[in-house]
């Protein structure tokens, strides 16, 4: 491919687009076919093509009169849908229903146990949660587990609890899919479908988890050995599963986790600087898991005030009634009362933040 200026084209067509249907568009835009072909198709309908300079208006626009495109955007290489797309824009906070939404200046917190391990269980920890301030409820019902022997999640019981637990609190509800045969079965319980650290590479459930979370968000964790572009990119693949679905906004939630250094005292090690390094380059917001990072309870505070500090626009904090009982994480897994105090001190430095300027955004 030659090094020229060049123009993304990006084609959705209706599902699984006639392959003649594709060449028509591919021959509009001039884009060569071979060995080496600058355009990559996604199932079930989304055409990514490098053409040479600039497009001619007319060619898009026969791209677009083809009775199977539903819509044609066109990106300078170079520039990227999480920097907002064509037309780069301000922060854009993400709407998670129920009235709330993260961005736009607060600190939103989201609270709730590793794993929702029953109905009881759940629905009490997510009044509690509520109670101290919580805006978003977490659980995990499809758990990635080091051990294969480990508890793997109630599966879709385990959502309906979640579920049960929103009904009585109101809280909206974010939970992982570990893989794109549980995507349809998340995406119908969730306000937020998360993508775990140990999948952000994967496209394919990426793009897919884009094209199903219309009218919902994607909580995307940054991989434990990812640099800051490979998350990004990671993005970016379930920004154009969006685009293909039409989506409103961008919609998805950056989330620093901890990454793997040479250090073995915390779990991982919190990479503060990941937040305002990511919140400079993507108009997506930035929040901070303390809990997955310090592995043990008692460094899970100071590094959630050291994340809104920073700047960071929400926190994922993980939070049981019996914290030592926790099916899965219990080393790491605040009580009722530490979540309390947290959120004192969390409230406290988001009013410093708010009255101070370039603090967040
Ligand atoms: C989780 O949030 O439940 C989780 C498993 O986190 P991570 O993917 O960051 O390890
Ligand atoms: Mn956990």
């Amino acid at each position: 491919m030659s090094t020229a200026s060049a123009t993304r084209a990006i084609v959705c067509f209706a599902r699984r687009a006639r392959n003649g249907a594709v060449q028509q568009a591919l021959q509009i835009l001039g884009v060569a076919e071979g060995p080496d072909p600058a355009w990559r198709w996604y199932e079930p309908g989304l055409l990514v093509a490098r053409v040479r300079g600039t497009p001619r208006p007319e060619a898009l626009e026969g791209v677009r009169a083809l009775p199977e495109v539903r819509r044609v955007v066109a990106l300078t290489e170079g520039r990227s849908l999480f920097e907002g797309g064509p037309e780069r824009s301000g922060p854009v906070p993400v709407p998670l229903g129920h009235g709330v939404r993260i961005g736009g200046g607060d600190v939103t917190v989201i609270a709730g146990p590793c794993s929702v391990e029953g109905e009881a269980q759940v629905c009490e920890i997510a009044e509690r949660v509520k109670e101290a301030g919580a805006k978003v409820l977490r659980g995990g019902a499809f758990k990635p587990r080091t051990s294969p022997y480990a508890f793997g999640g109630l599966g879709e019981k385990g959502l309906e609890y979640l579920a049960r637990a929103r009904e009585r609190t109101g809280l909206p509800v974010v939970t992982e899919a570990l893989d794109a045969a549980h995507l349809e079965v998340v995406a119908r319980y969730a306000d937020g479908i998360q993508i775990g650290s140990r999948n952000m590479q994967n496209a394919t459930l990426l793009f897919q988890a884009g094209c199903l979370s219309a009218g919902k968000a994607v909580l995307l964790k940054r991989g434990f050995a990812a640099t800051l572009e490979e998350l990004l990119m990671a993005a970016e693949h379930v920004l154009l599963g969006r685009l293909w679905a039409d989506a409103d906004g961008p919609g998805v939630i950056l989330c620093e986790r901890g990454i793997r250094t040479f250090d073995t005292d915390l779990r991982f090690t919190l990479d503060v600087g990941a937040i305002p390094a990511l919140q400079e380059r993507t108009v997506l917001p930035v929040i901070a898991d303390p809990s997955h990072a310090a592995g043990q309870r008692r460094y899970v505070p100071p590094l959630a005030r050291a994340a809104v500090a920073a700047g960071a626009d929400g926190l994922l904090v993980e939070v049981h009634t019996q914290p030592g009982r926790a099916w899965s994480d219990a080393d790491q897994t605040l009580d009722l009362a530490e979540f309390r105090a947290l959120m004192d001190s969390v409230h406290g430095l988001a009013a410093l933040r708010t009255g101070r300027a370039g603090g967040g955004r």
